[in-house]
Order: C-alpha cells, then sequence, then structure tokens
C-alpha cells in the first residue's frame, strides 16, 4: 500500500516574517516588492491570512495590494505591513524544515543527502513530499504528520498544513484542504468522494485555460469531469488529456523522487521604474545584474558557472525564462572579476537581442521587469 504526504508551510514568507518581529503578531502582512506609496510597480509574493482577507494574495500587483491598504485604513482597520523578501533567511528556515520531516522518516537519518536517504521530495521552498508507506496504514502515518505538525511549531515556530493520500496528487489536494494548519488523511476508499465536489482548478496542472476549456463543456467540478471519456480528454487537449483523465478519477502513480540537492543557483531581479523596449534603458540593467552576481559568486567562494538564465516579464504580466548551458564554465577565477561580468554580460544581451525584435516579442510589448541567474555554480 503506498501512502504518501504533502507538506507545505502556510503563507511562509510572511510567517516567518511575522515570526522575527513579534511586534507585527497579527497584523497584516504583504511580503513583495516595495509598494513606493501605490506607485511601485512588482507584485506580492505572499500575504498573511489577515492581509488575504482584504484580497491581497500571491501575485497581486503591489500597488493594487497598497490601495486595498489603504482602504482597510480608511475603514478603520489596520494597513498591510509590506516588506521586502529575505530570501536567504527563508532558504535557511527552508532548511531547517525539510531536516525536521527528515528526521521523522523510516531510519534514524537526520539529514536529507545520507547513502540511503529517507523518501522526502522538495518540490519548492516550502513544500515536499514525503513516502510514508513504511508507516504500514493511514493511521500511523497520521501519527507521523502529527509528530512533524509539533515539532515545526516547537523548533521553527511556524505552521504548516499536510494531506495524506494514497498518492501524490490526492496528498496536494489534501494539504491544501484546511489551511492554515491543516491535516487531512484521505484513505483510498474516500479518494473518489473527496474528489467528487471539488472545483477543477483545485486539481494540480489545471490552470486557468483548461479550466475555461473544460467550462465551455460544463465541467466545472471532478465529478461533471468523470462524465468525459479519455478520448474526449484527449480529443481537447492532446496527450495530457490521458493525465487528466486519471485526475479526474484521482489516480497517480508518480513515485516520490529523492534527488541529489539542487544544483546551486544565484540571481537577481528587478522590476523597472517604468515599461520600456528602449535598449539603452534596458541594456544597463543586465549589466549591472551580471557584474553584481559575478561578485557574489566569488564572495561565496564559487570559481566558476555554466547555465545563464534570462527572466523577462512584458508589461501584461507574461514571462518568459530563456537559459543557455555554455560548452565550458565560465571561470572567474582565471579571470578577473570584470572579465568574468563581461562575458557573462555578453552572454546575456545576446540571449536579450530577440526580446526587442518579432523572434521573442512579436507583439512589440514592453519589458517590465528583467531578471539573469547564473546556474551549474562550481
Ligand atoms: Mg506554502
Amino acid at each position: 500500500m503506498r501512502i504518501i504526504g504533502h507538506l507545505d508551510m502556510d503563507a511562509f514568507f510572511a510567517s516567518v516574517e511575522e515570526r522575527e518581529r513579534p511586534y507585527l503578531k497579527g497584523q497584516p502582512i504583504a511580503v513583495g516588492s516595495d509598494p513606493q506609496g501605490g506607485k511601485g510597480r512588482g507584485v506580492v509574493s505572499t500575504a498573511n491570512y489577515p492581509a488575504r482577507a482584504y484580497g491581497v494574495r500571491s501575485a497581486t500587483p503591489i500597488s493594487k495590494a497598497w490601495e486595498l491598504s489603504e482602504q482597510a485604513r480608511k475603514e478603520g482597520k489596520p494597513p498591510v505591513v509590506f516588506i521586502t523578501p529575505h530570501f536567504r533567511i527563508y532558504e535557511a528556515v527552508s532548511q531547517a524544515v525539510m531536516a525536521i520531516v527528515a528526521g521523522h522518516l523510516k531510519g534514524t537519518q537526520t539529514t536529507l543527502f545520507t547513502a540511503d536517504p529517507p523518501a522526502l521530495e522538495q518540490v519548492s521552498v516550502d513544500e515536499c513530499y514525503v513516502d510514508l508507506s513504511f508507516a504500514g496504514s493511514f493511521k500511523k502515518a497520521e501519527e507521523i504528520a502529527v509528530r512533524i505538525k509539533k515539532e515545526i511549531a516547537k523548533k521553527e515556530r511556524l505552521s504548516c498544513s499536510i494531506g495524506i493520500g494514497p498518492n501524490k496528487l490526492i496528498a496536494k489536494i489534501a494539504s491544501d484542504f484546511k489551511k492554515p494548519d491543516g491535516l487531512t488523511v484521505i484513505t483510498e476508499k474516500e479518494v473518489l468522494k473527496f474528489l467528487e465536489p471539488m472545483s477543477v482548478r483545485k486539481i494540480p496542472g489545471i490552470g486557468p485555460k483548461a479550466e475555461e476549456k473544460l467550462a465551455r463543456v460544463r465541467v466545472r467540478t471532478a465529478r461533471d469531469g468523470r462524465k468525459l471519456s479519455e478520448e474526449k480528454l484527449r480529443g481537447m487537449f492532446g496527450k495530457w488529456g490521458k493525465e487528466l483523465f486519471r485526475k479526474f478519477w484521482g489516480e497517480d502513480d508518480s513515485p516520490v523522487v529523492v534527488e541529489a540537492p539542487p544544483a546551486k543557483s544565484m540571481g537577481e531581479q528587478e522590476t523597472l521604474p517604468e515599461d520600456s523596449l528602449n535598449m539603452k534603458i534596458l541594456f544597463p540593467y543586465l549589466e549591472r545584474q551580471a557584474k553584481n552576481l559575478v561578485s557574489y559568486l566569488t564572495r561565496d567562494g564559487f570559481k566558476a558557472f555554466r547555465t545563464v538564465v534570462l527572466t523577462v516579464r512584458f508589461s501584461d504580466f507574461e514571462t518568459v525564462s530563456r537559459s543557455r548551458t555554455l560548452q565550458e564554465p565560465i571561470s572567474c577565477k582565471s579571470l578577473t572579476l570584470t572579465d568574468g561580468a563581461e562575458l557573462l554580460r555578453r552572454n546575456v544581451t545576446q540571449m536579450f537581442f530577440p526580446f526587442l525584435d518579432k523572434r521573442e516579442n512579436p507583439n512589440k510589448k514592453k519589458i517590465r521587469l528583467l531578471g539573469v541567474r547564473i546556474e551549474k555554480l562550481s
């Protein structure tokens, strides 16, 4: 019998900030870019639950969040506290949380990357899947989840939500079912009933486009979805239709993948003060980011990088990333800092040129954010 758990930290960035600053307890918090009195141009990364009550959520434009906060203030409610993210702290907390989870898995390992690693798959900074099959029953698996939640609450003073199911799909949906501080267990027998009333958007992999397409054939819930045959779904969605068919029936046999530590990477990104398609304005951003990254690289004790990633967000928020892995790593040891930065800059600008013309930007959309990332550090 397979028993899979999915753990998701609650409003992670915002909760960490709240914990670091006790005077913020209970206040609405939005972690994201600087709102600049309503003129800011980034987005919210994470909002805590009091801020969500104002309508402020992940990906809400920061100017809109500011507006909502001002509105609340006028109604005599506390305004949102805006905080710019501290990724290094989140990364450190994330590692501590994952180590706690790993400590509760089979065996006595307390670190993540031992020769016989516990079946833990970290899928983002605040989310992981664990294979709890070793527990032998859903009851026992639930007890493990309770212990994990308790230890995270005690040692990290943070809450999380855990879902347990017979596969990753159900575990993931279950972890989202009772947030925050939730624990939802769905046994094999309960899967169909649990899924039945769910809006299709609750099913991982179904985004706004697929939702719209399904709505056109009057499919709004998993129950509706089950009325469609696999052939019909294939006709609508191509190869993915087969997967979707299985999702409606709660089936998923993808394994919990225990991976080597993720390739180290570092990146910078900036929202421009004003959307632009003028290379004289845009290039200095890329140049500065390239320079910063090479200096961070050396500061952090790395010598080289091999992959360059460019991220471009257009004025309509469409975001595109392009990456290039070089044949030879760019070494900043044999080169001076300036030469290393120059090589990176050259690569980045070459990757960027297509965004100025129809190759990557046929509608001549202006650009609102630029980011550069280097990966495969050594
Ligand atoms: Mg989360």
